[in-house]
């Protein structure tokens, strides 16, 4: 990536709102849709990777960054696929933290862990704030048959990112009848290892589309588990974080309750994927292809803003209410996925989760 011209000072620009003024301080950067993983939850059988020369480079990707960062986007998650597959990730992250002179306040990264005791220290160095690791379970038969790949270097990634000074969440999708007897042992293992520990209700959002409310392991089913072990308080109002907070022996859990309490009330997120597709909502049915616009930014020139600015003024605005609303809405007009040719396959590991 060349290196990033010093950032000059504009007027300030109003912060991007939805029709039910949830304001947007939040943006996800997917860098690659690939992954050498392949979660049943998420990655299709077969899947078609975007073309590398339909990727928005780093460069390009800043300058969108530093455009949403100017319009109030606080926090930058990384994330894909596996973000960590993507060569010049590490250098990205530390071109960002010029962001933090004109609002950005944290840079995230959502990573499966299996790269991290090669990388954990780089992102240190390069300013990484916090990051997420994925690991729905202890039992390594079972990891493989979820992820079809090895246990060991992730927890050894783990070990890693904790060792350099990290502040870490693990991230475990439930899945039932498959590693919902994990629940314990991860809380157990959570609180013995000190990480903050998120249940995630399993979403609809698998690439071959064999979700059904059937696996989806409730909140409520969590919460029964983890009660016969533990003492459970409830936690911190939720505010805009995704997950709803306990406090299990003194420890903070959190449950993603997506499926049976969705937090999109609150929603301030937003997201790009790879090849410059914009999203207002993890479930929406329609992206805005921006990499046209994006790469016009590249010329610093107001029109470039003023057109890039227009485009998502108007689709950011237009956010549904959430979750349940784009289902019913789906329901009406029979636009189930399955059912429908033209339907968009949303597919976790291409909007980046
Ligand atoms: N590869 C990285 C990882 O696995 O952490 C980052 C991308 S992954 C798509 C981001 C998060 O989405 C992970 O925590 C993953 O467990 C979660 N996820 C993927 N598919 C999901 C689904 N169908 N329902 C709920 N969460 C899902
Ligand atoms: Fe890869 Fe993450 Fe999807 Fe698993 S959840 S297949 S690690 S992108």
């Amino acid at each position: 990536m060349n290196r990033i011209q010093p950032l000059q000072q504009t007027e300030l620009v109003p912060v991007f709102q939805d029709q039910f003024g949830r304001n947007k301080r939040k943006l996800r950067i997917s860098v690659t849709d690939r992954c050498n993983f392949k979660c049943v939850y998420c990655m299709p059988e077969h899947p078609e990777w975007m073309k590398k020369h339909d990727l928005l480079s780093f460069e390009e990707l800043y300058h969108f960054c530093e455009f949403m960062v100017r319009r109030g986007i606080e926090q930058i998650r990384i994330t894909g696929g596996e973000p960590l597959m993507r060569q010049g990730v590490v250098h990205f992250i530390a071109e960002l933290q010029q962001l933090k002179k004109i609002g950005l306040k944290r840079i995230s990264m959502t990573t499966n862990g299996h790269y991290l005791k090669q990388y954990a220290a780089e992102l240190k160095q390069a300013g990484l704030d916090d990051l997420n690791i994925s690991l729905d379970s202890l039992d390594t038969e079972q990891f493989e048959q979820l992820t079809a790949k090895k246990l060991q270097p992730v927890l050894e990634g783990i070990q890693a990112a904790q060792q350099v000074g990290f502040l870490i969440k693990i991230n475990a999708v439930l899945i039932k009848g498959s590693n919902d007897n994990q629940i314990l042992h991860l809380a157990h293992w959570a609180k013995r290892e000190n990480v903050e520990l998120r249940f995630i209700e399993f979403m609809p959002l698998d690439g071959d589309q064999n979700w059904s409310s059937d696996h989806v392991v409730s909140e409520q089913d969590i919460l029964d588990q983890l009660a016969t072990e533990f003492e459970i308080k409830i936690g911190q109002s939720q505010g805009a974080n995704p997950a709803r907070t306990y406090q299990i022996d003194n420890m903070p859990i959190g449950i993603i309750s997506t499926i049976t309490n969705s937090f999109c009330g609150s929603c301030d997120r937003l997201r790009l994927n790879a090849q410059g597709e914009f999203f207002n909502c993890l479930f929406s049915t329609q992206g805005l292809k921006l990499k046209d616009s994006i790469q016009q930014l590249r010329q610093q020139s107001l029109s470039a803003e003023q057109i890039l600015q227009q485009q998502l003024q108007t689709y950011i605005w237009n956010k549904a209410a959430g979750f349940h609303a784009i289902q019913a809405q789906q329901k009406q007009f029979n636009l189930e996925p399955k059912s429908n040719p033209n339907f968009r396959k949303i597919s976790m590991h291409m909007i980046g989760g």
